[in-house]
């Protein structure tokens, strides 16, 4: 699911690092549900512009960990919202016509 500007990072030794230190600081339990948390999620999303930037890719406020299913929702309400859409409660699309949102 890397993409391939950002695969390199997640192949470094400092990406490993602190998601690794990350995880032990969250005792490796879900943020949202509190399941057994298994993939660290950057809750600014990742892209070519911050790739490089470190107070996004390792900064602790950006990170959350997550166990998949939890993960796979966020992303894909983040991918969606990148887009310019949404989905509403009764599960239509709509169009957001403002920024991008931090979605909780
Ligand atoms: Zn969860
Ligand atoms: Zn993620």
């Amino acid at each position: 699911m890397a993409k391939a500007f950002s695969r390199k990072f997640y192949n470094s030794s400092s990406w490993v690092k602190t998601s690794r230190a990350y995880k032990n600081s969250k005792f490796g339990i879900c943020e949202k549900c509190g399941a057994i948390g298994e993939e660290v999620h950057h809750i600014i999303p990742l892209n070519p512009d911050n790739i490089n930037d470190p107070n996004i890719t390792l900064n602790w406020d950006n990170l959350m960990l997550l166990c998949r299913s939890c993960h796979e929702l966020i992303e894909e309400k983040t991918t969606a919202t990148i887009k310019g859409i949404r989905f509403t409660e009764d599960g239509q699309i709509e169009e957001v016509h403002n920024d991008i949102e931090n979605t909780y």
